[in-house]
């Protein structure tokens, strides 16, 4: 390499290391609004733009996350003490997390790996994407890959079908997961349950992988996903530069208008609540319902799933704040549009979330997106759930309750799938139970048939 290739090269990497978002010295605080006016003076700091807010909206007594860079620090700290507002940082400095995130200490004991792929840390696109062609080598009759469509950068949405006894019907099941790019754990708990399902010996985890033709796409969204690698970490949209346009005015940098919110794009109650029309803000809906190549990927493989077989499941997993929610998401009262099935809804995730307490004493709460998060048009598991006649469509936010929020430390990552795993479990029981399926694998048939074994030998005895 002579001289000029070196400095070329240095430049490049300067380039590079100049454009990834550092947030060294960010802050995040954590706030509890006791009032309506402590709700104001919240609502006043994001419209001034003086923070990032990780919640989109405030009530009283909930909590509220916000990440404030250095040289906003003081203004946001003075204006909440001075009405009186008690604030405490929850993370001092949010780059140094952000890195812990990539660089764990490696304790042997925690050892995870399956192939190339481990939960220890997190992985990005490329990891992702080796591991599911080594699923599909290692297990070729059991294993294939899927393509869902492809991004607005033109990524492949890649995923794999899991299916045991091909040869025979069975209903379907959909896991998507990282529709939201920075929620990392969401990437980490599904390749763990495509894990689980290939190598688990646990009778209730055979059963549930074997009686089901299971679909599972760990990054729906994938440009959005690497951009978090590559560029900056608390990116949460997908990458559309359509929309693009100058952010002054909400005192952002332009580049947050390069993005969708693909939870807010489905043509289900599209920009009717909890949405934006302003491609600067983190809600943006799209210039029109499913106008984002991702989100027309996702609609149009649920309808082809839903024309060859009927959709049980479709688990739409995000982070954080520890729920299950229902369907609908648009309505502010239950009543006035609930699920045809909600009272089952509400069973199995009741069931699934007690289960999932059990082994670490992890809280979740259940409810429609109204009574534990806020209203929203536009989501993937409403639109699921209303034109792909999923039975039982769950949006889940994994760990945790705003300690770390987006930023789960790696160590989380395995008592996070753990759990979620025993609620899938538990899910799956609850809703065999209520008759939404009949479970016909090797499995399960070999329960019925000793029992009916049984009962022959007992009735033998009984004629003898
Ligand atoms: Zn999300």
């Amino acid at each position: 390499m002579n001289l000029l290739q070196f400095l070329f090269i240095l430049a490049l990497s300067v380039t590079v290391i100049a454009e990834k978002k550092s947030y060294d010295g960010y802050k995040l605080y954590k706030v509890v609004p006791k009032t309506e006016k402590e709700v104001e003076i919240l609502e006043e700091i994001r419209d001034a733009r003086f923070a990032d807010f990780w919640n989109e909206y405030f009530k009283v007594n909930d909590d509220v996350r916000m990440l404030v860079e250095p040289d906003l620090q003081l203004v946001v700290q003075g204006r909440l003490m001075h009405a009186g507002v008690q604030v405490s940082t929850i993370i001092e400095d949010v780059q140094k997390v952000i890195n812990k995130q990539l660089t764990p200490i490696k304790d042997p004991s925690r050892s995870s790996s399956f192939l190339s792929y481990d939960w220890e840390a997190y992985h990005d696109l490329n990891a992702i994407e080796r591991w599911l062609d080594e699923l599909v080598t290692e297990y070729p009759s059991i294993v294939s890959p899927v393509t869902m469509g492809y991004s607005v950068e033109n990524r492949t949405i890649r995923g794999i079908v899991i299916n045991y006894n091909p040869s025979r019907d069975k209903p379907a099941a959909i896991i998507e997961g990282t529709l939201h790019a920075r929620e990392w754990i969401s990437t980490a708990a599904v390749t763990w349950i495509i894990k689980e399902f290939l190598t688990s010996n646990d009778e209730d985890v055979r059963a549930m992988a074997e009686n089901l033709e299971w679909h599972i796409f760990p990054v729906v969204n994938p440009d959005g996903y690497v951009y978090t690698f590559t560029d900056d970490r608390m990116w949460r949209k997908n990458r559309s530069p359509a929309s693009f346009t100058s952010c002054a005015a909400n005192n952002v940098s332009d580049d947050m208008s390069n993005g969708v919110d693909l939870n807010r794009n489905f043509d289900f109650e599209w920009m009717t609540i909890g949405a934006s029309n302003n491609s600067c803000t983190n809600t943006y809906a799209g210039p029109s319902a499913a106008s984002e190549p991702e989100t027309k990927a996702i609609s149009n493989y649920v309808l082809n799933v839903k024309e060859k077989a009927d959709i049980v499941y479709y688990l739409s997993f995000h982070s954080f704040t520890q729920l299950f929610i229902l369907p609908y998401s648009h309505v502010t009262n239950v009543t006035q549009f609930p699920a045809d099935n909600h009272d089952d809804l509400v069973e199995i995730a009741i069931n699934s979330t007690q289960k999932l307490s059990e082994r670490f004493g992890t809280h979740y709460r259940v409810g429609i997106a109204a009574e534990v998060l806020y209203p929203m048009g536009g989501s993937s598991f409403d639109w699921a759930k209303a034109y792909g006649n999923a039975s039982i469509s769950y949006l889940i936010e994994l760990r945790d309750e705003g300690q770390y929020g987006f930023l789960l430390p790696p160590e989380q990552i395995i008592p996070n799938n753990l759990e979620i795993m025993d609620a899938l479990v538990e899910m799956d029981k609850s809703t065999k139970r209520l008759g939404y399926y009949v479970p016909t694998s090797a499995a399960s048939t070999s329960i019925y048939s000793l029992a009916l074994i049984t009962l022959a030998v007992l009735s033998v005895n009984l004629f003898n």
